[in-house]
């Protein structure tokens, strides 16, 4: 990440791609490139539904670290978009919290934002806009304020919307909470 300069986007681009594609160590593998389930415990998905409650009703976002599939630590980023049917990340902000799961010997397991009124699957513009081929979109929505869902995608921004989204369960694991969590 050092070839990035706050005075050029592009470099943050090339990081985050450079990230993406596997050059850091902390990249999953090619075998991981299609997880067929995504682990969240209980304190992690608790984790995630407050940030959108606390956002609503703009959409909130940020980055989940984990490992092998299990998420392990949720990073709040801000919505610079401070709106209810879209979300923007600061390339600046988003490259500390890929340094702060990076630090803690995680992978970048998933991106998430809240759909605080609509259900949790990917908009087009979510298609559009999803420049990461290895991490899980997360989508967090309140459509139902009693009963929020979690659900969890590929997204390949390339293919039309009808073949560009792939679900993968989320399981929530209810049993135990995990000690590797940072924080708390
Ligand atoms: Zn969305």
């Amino acid at each position: 990440m050092g070839c990035a300069t706050d005075a050029d986007p592009f470099n943050v681009v090339r990081g985050w791609r450079k990230w993406d594609a596997g050059v850091h160590r902390c990249a999953v593998s090619q075998a991981d490139l299609e997880r067929t389930v995504i682990s969240l415990s209980a304190d992690i998905a608790a984790s995630l539904i407050a940030h959108a409650r606390a956002e609503a009703p703009n959409e909130c976002c940020g980055v989940i670290g984990g490992r092998d599939g299990r998420a392990t630590a949720v990073h709040r980023a801000t919505n610079t978009a401070a709106s209810p049917v879209m979300y923007a990340m600061d390339s600046q902000e988003q490259m500390r919290l890929l340094a702060a799961i990076e630090a803690a010997g995680d992978d970048l397991l998933g991106i998430y934002h809240s759909h605080t009124r609509s259900a949790a699957v990917p908009s087009r513009t979510d298609v559009q806009l999803a420049f990461f081929r290895r991490a899980l979109y997360v989508i967090i929505s309140l459509a139902d304020a009693n009963a929020p869902v979690i659900r969890a995608f590929y997204l390949r921004r390339e293919k039309p919307y009808d073949e560009a989204i792939t679900e993968v369960p989320v399981v929530i694991d209810s049993s135990t909470s995990d000690p590797t969590r940072p924080g708390r």
